[in-house]
């Protein structure tokens, strides 16, 4: 068995030790066919099996704008237990992306099927007066969901896959600035510490915005992101190593422009050796852990960083990747 298959097979069914994640059938996808992609398969899928899977996709475009997260979701009425999702929307796009550039036409034609112009409407109520994005609102804005900047990062990067103007970039950045922690790491909302996850969402809204990453504590910044690694890193200081944070910290260090040293690169190596399944091919969280799709793909995707093979604004496999 190769990673191949694991990430195969959590496109059709999710085994057990994965049900709870039924409600995030788009993320088990974006991390299952990213993951295929950056393995080299994706390739190799034949076209109708590209299609198949752009159509369950497109099953959760809702009214032409903007995506839930998961057909279980879908309760056959407007509510606030079914309605589109920043997370899941950017989920789909990056997804359908992937799938149209490998050739497959029911992807092209859903992409173009978006009516944009409502999806940036939706986008703008999503802000908040504070300039905070919330993942879900009602039809006046009012948020639904939590507000965090996990959110600001995907509406931002939602913007840039459907080459729309919607968000205001100075009154996000200006909420971002203020989510910078006294370690200078990002939290989640003002106030809280800095973490690897939320640094790195912000810093890529703020690059997707087109802002200067200079206005940041840039000295501090670097230290709180170089300081996470033990042998592989973690997300905030004193915590358990993960295999996701080698994306959330290399990709923080990409979008920073910053070179790592030979020493670190070798170091995180080791760990994320010891990560991997000797059975599958796919990435647990930490040593000798149950693998699943999410560190799979994003072990792949920290790897990728470090030869430019990766964005890390929209989270893609850059396009010459084979
Ligand atoms: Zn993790």
């Amino acid at each position: 068995m190769t990673v191949d298959s694991l990430f195969k097979f959590h496109l059709g069914l999710l085994p057990p030790q994965a049900v709870t994640e039924d409600s995030n059938r788009l993320a088990v996808a974006y991390f299952a066919i990213c993951g295929l992609e950056l393995s080299g398969a994706l390739p190799d899928v034949r076209p109708d099996i590209l299609n198949s899977w752009a159509r369950t996709v497109a099953l959760n475009l809702v009214d032409y704008m903007a995506f839930r997260g998961s057909w279980s979701m879908n309760v056959g009425a407007p509510c606030v237990y079914d309605c589109p999702d920043i997370m899941g929307t950017l989920f789909a796009l990056q997804v359908l992306t992937l799938l149209a550039r490998r050739g497959s036409c029911d992807a092209n034609a859903t992409l173009q099927s978006i009516n944009t112009a409502k999806t940036a409407d939706w986008l703008r109520k999503c802000v908040q007066p504070d300039g905070s994005v919330a993942a879900r609102v009602r039809d006046d804005g009012t948020p639904i969901s939590e507000v965090d900047l996990r959110f600001t990062y995907a509406a931002c990067a939602v913007q840039r896959l459907l080459h729309i103007d919607a968000l205001d970039g100075d009154k996000i950045a200006a909420y971002i600035a203020r989510c910078v922690a006294f370690d200078g790491g990002i939290g989640a909302f003002p106030g809280t510490e800095g973490h690897a996850g939320t640094t790195f969402c912000g810093l890529a809204a703020l690059r997707l915005l087109d802002r200067d990453l200079t206005a940041l504590p840039f000295v501090s910044t670097k230290r709180f992101l170089l300081n996470l690694q033990g042998s592989g890193f973690c997300g905030r200081i004193g915590k358990l190593e993960d295999t996701c944070y080698s994306f959330w910290v290399g990709g923080s260090l990409a979008l920073l422009e910053i070179d790592r040293p030979p020493a670190s690169l070798a170091t995180e190596d080791d760990f994320l050796r010891r990560t991997e399944d000797k059975l599958t091919g796919g990435h647990s969280p930490h040593p000798d852990g149950q693998p699943d799709v999410m560190h799979s793909c994003l072990a792949l995707a920290a790897l990728a960083l470090r030869e430019n093979r990766f964005d890390p604004l929209t989270s893609l496999p850059t396009r010459d990747t084979t």
